[in-house]
């Protein structure tokens, strides 16, 4: 990381270097308070009302619903991003871990509580089955190995080059990354609810666990080293949190503003033309736009060599999700902060989802419960919900605006049957979110809740680059970018962007 320099504001001139971010998603954001510290004016352009992409937040009766990101790991990557500005995350933020981590209710009813306590975990894994609780063992103590060569050295540092792939190839041999989360995972417990327990985390940044590589087994030691968290007042509270330090820095974070090209003059990106017709110079461009749309929308194909059209429509994309918000007037306290309400099938479902691109009868759900660890997100005596559902992105040809509501009710029915009883009498205020609206208002290809399907060869230099491959002074960070989707993949793109991008010195000479 390379030191800030202080320009001048002179004669009431800032002469910073000019970067302009495309988008305000944690990625943008993160990029934007790194850029500020390197010594740039930043300029953030959201196409939304309202800051934080997939950490929108929605307020609606008396309800405080985040529209995405719930589950915190690794604050440390919130932390230094406050430290850049010579302030502590804990002064405007306080996140507070969840015990357990994830309660999983299996089909039958049989509930096993996912925790980072690692010998409330041996008791779990022993009262489905004992003779699994040394290969348990085993497993994370793989999880750690793979932790320390995924995290610690590949998801901070650029793939700018083929090489760069070929330097960890053997690493990634060692640690078998060919196999699949699933795979890896079975190598280890035989007893298949707890292949399930085990193996569904890549779910939670978009991948199938029977086709993402076993890189993402990570995440069971990541969750256990660092904990998860819940940022009181909501995830909304780090968008605030952030938008404020970029504020601080005299930056800006402006909404209601479209990007609809980004200008270039031969191969070098030079600014930004927005839907309003405006135009805005910049010395670099960030997009954390999704990189797909980026690519596709936002350049034209004369300026693209590596991420045609053909090549991004060949993409392999994360699946959708169907989301619905809602709030009762009753609590549920037995319901824990965070919830996975398995179905009936677990492989079938999720080939139905990725492979087969079917909008099926059955689900396994996610139900979010942040009254459990924060009252104030509904008026007194209430909860707030939201529930999620992985559905085939958009190509599965579904017509959210016909199924929605019957999807709905089909989640309503099992919550009530389950853990939510009476659930159809109790719903005070409610919102959906379907994959057309993750294309539409987020712009995503395909409706994908998570950009790029973190498969083997769509990950570090098959990701599209921090660094664009095809347009000079062209940056990207964000979900489809490398390392990925979920919060540490693109607070960590940010951090890998800090690596590449130029000096703001360099362009010191043209503002002098
Ligand atoms: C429902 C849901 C739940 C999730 N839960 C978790 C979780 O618990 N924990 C976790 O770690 N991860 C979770 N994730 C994943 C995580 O939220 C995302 O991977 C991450 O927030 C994506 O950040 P991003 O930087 O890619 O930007 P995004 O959030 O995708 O934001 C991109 C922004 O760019 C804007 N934009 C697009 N095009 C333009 C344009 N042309 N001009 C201007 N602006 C534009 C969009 O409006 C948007 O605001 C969840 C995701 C979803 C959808």
């Amino acid at each position: 990381m390379n030191a800030p320099r202080h320009f001048q504001f002179s004669s009431g001139v800032d002469d910073r270097p000019h970067a302009v971010v495309i988008g305000s998603g944690f990625g943008g954001l993160a990029a934007a308070v790194r850029l500020g510290a390197r010594g740039y004016r930043v300029s953030v352009l959201e196409k939304l009302d309202a800051p934080g992409g997939r950490a929108y937040v929605y307020r609606q009766d008396g309800y405080t619903f985040d529209a995405g990101p719930t589950i915190v790991t690794a604050p440390f990557l919130f932390e230094e991003l406050w430290a850049l500005c010579g302030k502590q995350l804990a002064d405007d933020v306080e996140l507070r871990p969840v015990a357990p981590f994830y309660r999983i209710r299996f089909a039958n009813g049989e509930v096993f509580d996912y925790s980072g306590d690692a010998e409330a975990m041996r008791r779990e894994i022993a009262r489905f089955s004992p003779d699994d609780v040394a290969g348990y063992e085993r497993y994370m103590q793989m999880s750690e190995a793979i932790f320390k060569v995924g995290f610690e050295e590949l998801g901070h540092v650029p793939f700018d080059s083929i090489l760069d792939m070929l330097k960890v190839a053997p690493d990634l041999m060692k640690l078998a990354s060919y196999r699949t989360v699933y795979g890896l995972v079975s190598q280890y417990i035989q007893d298949e609810r707890l292949r399930t327990v085990l193996s569904f985390h890549p779910l939670l940044v978009g991948g199938n666990p029977f086709s993402t590589t076993s890189v993402y087994c990570l995440i069971s030691h990541l969750e256990r080293k660092w904990g998860v968290h819940f940022a009181m007042g909501g995830t909304g509270r780090l968008v605030t949190g952030l938008v404020g330090l970029i504020e601080g820095q005299g930056g800006a974070v402006s909404c209601n503003r479209e990007v609809a090209e980004i200008t270039l003059n031969g191969r070098r990106a030079t600014g930004v033309r927005l839907a309003s017709g405006e135009t805005m110079a910049a010395d670099i461009v960030v997009s954390n736009a999704d990189a797909a749309w980026t690519y596709r929308k936002l350049l034209p194909t004369t300026a693209r060599k590596r991420w045609s059209d053909a090549k991004l429509k060949r993409a392999r994309y994360s699946m959708g999700l169907f989301v619905w918000y809602f709030g009762t007037r009753r609590q549920y306290p037995e319901v824990e902060h965070h919830t996975i309400l398995l179905g009936p099938r677990y492989k079938e479902l999720l080939t139905d989802i990725f492979d087969r691109k079917i909008l099926a009868d059955d689900f396994s759900l996610y139900l979010h419960r942040p009254t459990a660890t924060d009252p104030s997100l509904a008026p007194a005596g209430c909860d707030a919900f939201y529930v999620l559902s992985p559905v085939p992105h958009l190509a599965s040809g579904t017509n959210w605006a016909h199924e929605a509501e019957r999807y709905r009710k089909s989640i309503e029915k099992l919550l009530s049957a389950t853990v939510l009883p009476g659930l159809e009498n109790e719903i005070v205020t409610s919102r959906l979110l379907t994959p057309q609206d993750f294309q539409d208002r987020l712009n995503s290809v395909n409706g994908a809740a998570f950009s790029l399907e973190p498969i083997l060869t769509q990950s570090a230099w098959f990701r599209p680059h921090n660094r664009s491959e095809d347009v000079d002074n062209l940056y990207l960070v964000g979900a489809g970018t490398h390392p990925g989707a979920g919060l540490p993949g693109v607070l960590s793109s940010a951090r890998v962007l800090d690596t590449v991008v130029p000096n703001a010195e360099t362009f010191a000479h043209a503002h002098a």
